[in-house]
């Protein structure tokens, strides 16, 4: 994708602050970080969305994704983490190039948490018959 700019990473054409690197798998810093230390995790071949990334390459992702954390935790002396990723601009993709957030969290960061819903009377069922139908195992 010429004009992807996690593409343009990948091929130098854009710098970055590299974390990690392998034939598949690019990390670096994100930069307008959520907290200092957040690093993304990328696929060096473009695939918009984690439904799009090939299976044999999202392992590879996940396993870097783990040992990156670690790093962060330890290098960062953060006592937890995030690892999050956003699929499809609904949900807050910037970045068509699908990546995963690894974001050093402390206690007193004064980031909030997801607010948490509740379910109607019987209605938890219904949904969950509704993912139950799509999945594909
Ligand atoms: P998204 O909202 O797509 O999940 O997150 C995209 C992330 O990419 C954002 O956190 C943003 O700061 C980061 N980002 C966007 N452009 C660049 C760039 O050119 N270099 C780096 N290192 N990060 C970027
Ligand atoms: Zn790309």
């Amino acid at each position: 994708m010429s004009d992807c700019i996690f593409c343009k990473i990948v091929k130098e054409e854009v710098p970055c602050s590299k974390v990690y690197e392998d034939d598949l798998v690019l990390a670096f810093l994100d930069i307008n970080p959520v907290n200092k230390g957040h690093v993304l995790v990328i696929s060096k071949g473009h695939y918009e969305t984690i439904l799009d990334i090939p299976d044999d390459v999202l392992k590879e992702l996940i396993l870097v994704v783990k040992k990156v954390s670690k790093a962060v935790k330890e290098g960062m002396n953060v006592r937890g983490f995030n690892v999050t990723m956003n699929n499809y601009k609904e949900a807050g993709q910037l970045v068509p190039h699908a990546h995963f957030h690894i974001i050093p969290r402390n206690g007193d960061d004064g980031l909030k948490a997801w607010p948490s819903g509740v379910y109607s009377d019987g209605e938890i069922d219904g949904v969950l018959n509704k993912i139950r139908d799509k999945l594909v195992v």
